[in-house]
């Protein structure tokens, strides 16, 4: 595969110092190709060209702007396919995942936010016969977006679709492991007639790339997603010079089932949000909380479904569990499920590395759904994000117990309740500290509303008409009527 280049002014550029990072494929643990180790002068620029970019681009109407991420997402969807297979083999997630969630997610931000590029946000509110205000939501200039790996292309359009709308310039930076359907968008972004300097994209590691973002002081707002770490570091260094700031970060995902739930469908819909994308999914339903009635019957078929998943090559169409992303983040699952045995766990099935992959994946990253049991809310695993095919469960007897055991963490993305009776469910909806509760499904995702976390989970909110606040500033023009002063 060609080495990975930058998009600056609508050209693939090296970086300026020719320095690079070896991208592997995970599920070879050979290597894929090179990837920009860029630093603070290909930021600065991609700023510039930003800003040379930015008169036009706002200048344009919403509905021009709108046609230009159209054209986006039509180039993205002609190249599906491809896009599919190269994302499998920079993330060793399994085809049938890219090629179902992750692609055509980001074909649908393009065209969500190419849509709401069109509405005019202007508000109006009349003071009795004394004045009337305007209130214009207009961009923000050169905004920084930094996304993850686990979901990259998907969650790197949720933040360039919505900054780009709204009608500002972009320097954006994916995750280093994960940066190749990135540039290839950047591609497309040129090849589909998007003004040069539009949409910057700079590859590189967090500590160089990343933090030129974060402290350029051209750059006033930053939307981050990714670690809870990564994001506290991000904000210290963002707050000094008063930047707008989104975060979205980790989680450790309550899933909660009583005994009065449509089980068949709460197990299935579990063992998936547990291991889909080998757990690397900020919303998995890392802790299972049972209610100790049907606690044998669920653990049961949990291990089961979890013994049963495919795992193997991502490139063939029926694996289910593909590889981890890298060897550190398989070792560093691993010495979470250890931690876990010490603490008292018992690891049902799983908690090793994965083997018998065909010969091409031999090296690769694979490791084997594991579920755990036996530990208490203060168990380590049961506080901190692993973000591996790891689940724990846990048994509960009221829903007082249920409730606490929900927020017995500093994380707060998401919850899921499993349960027929609609009181119960909103009952404890209310109690839940997350910012999406799902009642009887999980991941069903409508673009239109606020999606993002409390507590350590982030600060802000994505999605609909929360993206377009955030990546615009609100101006109120006040102006007299009559004789008023
Ligand atoms: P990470 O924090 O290591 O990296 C995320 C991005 O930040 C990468 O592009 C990285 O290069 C960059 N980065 C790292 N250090 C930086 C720094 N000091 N300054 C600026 N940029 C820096 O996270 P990850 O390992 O790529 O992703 C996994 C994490 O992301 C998990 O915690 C997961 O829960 C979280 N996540 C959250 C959501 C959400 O919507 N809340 C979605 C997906 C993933």
């Amino acid at each position: 595969m060609q080495d990975v280049l930058n998009t600056i002014n609508g050209r693939q550029v090296p970086p300026a110092a020719d320095r690079w990072i070896e991208n592997i494929e995970p599920a070879t643990g050979l290597k894929l190709c090179r990837v920009p180790d860029s630093d603070a002068v290909d930021v600065q620029r991609a700023y510039e060209s930003a800003v040379d970019a930015f008169p036009g681009w706002s200048g344009l109407d919403g509905a021009a702007r709108g046609r230009h991420l159209h054209r986006l997402a039509d180039a993205v969807e002609a190249e599906l396919e491809q896009l599919a297979r190269l994302e499998s083999m920079d993330n060793g997630k399994p085809i049938g995942l890219s090629r179902s969630v992750d692609i055509p997610r980001a074909v649908e931000n393009l065209r969500f936010f190419a849509d709401a590029a069109a509405t005019d946000r202007t508000e109006v509110f009349q003071t009795g016969d004394r004045a009337r205000n305007l209130v214009h939501r207009d961009p923000i200039g050169v905004v920084g977006l930094i996304s993850p790996w686990n979901l990259p292309l998907y969650l790197f359009t949720w933040k360039v679709a919505p900054a780009l709308a709204a009608g500002n310039t972009v320097v954006a930076k994916p995750s280093e492991l994960t940066p190749v359907t990135a540039a290839r968008l950047g591609e497309l972004a040129t090849k589909s007639g998007l003004p040069p300097g539009v949409l910057n994209i700079v590859h590189g590691g967090g500590a160089n790339a990343g933090e030129a973002i974060v402290r350029h002081e051209g750059i006033p707002a930053i939307s981050f997603t990714g670690g809870t770490a990564t994001g506290a570091r991000i904000s210290s260094q963002a707050g000094p010079l008063f930047k707008k700031l989104s975060l979205e970060l980790g989680g450790k995902n309550p899933n909660i089932l009583f005994d009065d739930a449509d089980l068949e469908s709460a197990l299935a819909t579990s063992l998936r949000s547990s291991f889909a994308n080998q757990g690397q999914i900020c919303l998995c339903g890392s802790r299972i909380l049972v209610h100790d009635s049907i606690h044998d019957r669920v653990v049961q078929a949990i291990a089961d479904g979890a013994r049963g998943l495919r795992i193997g090559d991502p490139l063939d169409e029926h694996t289910q569990q593909g590889s981890l992303v890298s060897a550190d983040h398989r070792d560093k699952v691993h010495a979470c499920v250890e931690r876990a045995r010490a603490d008292g766990g018992q690891v049902l099935c799983g908690g090793r590395f994965a083997t018998g992959l065909p010969a091409r994946c031999e090296g690769g990253f694979f490791y084997e759904p594991t579920v755990i049991t036996g530990l208490g809310m203060e168990a380590e695993a049961n506080r901190e994000e692993i973000f591996g095919p790891v689940v724990t469960i846990t048994s509960f007897e009221t829903e007082e117990q249920a409730v606490a055991m929900a927020n017995a963490t500093n994380y707060g993305l998401s919850a899921t309740i499993w349960t027929s009776s609609d009181d119960r469910a909103n009952r404890i909806a209310d109690q839940i500290d997350a910012g999406t509760v799902w009642i009887n499904c999980w991941l069903l995702r409508d673009l239109r509303v606020p999606f993002g976390g409390v507590k350590h989970s982030g600060v802000g909110r994505e999605g609909g008409e929360e993206a377009m606040h955030f990546f615009t500033e609100a101006k109120t023009v006040c102006t007299a009527q009559g004789t008023t002063t």
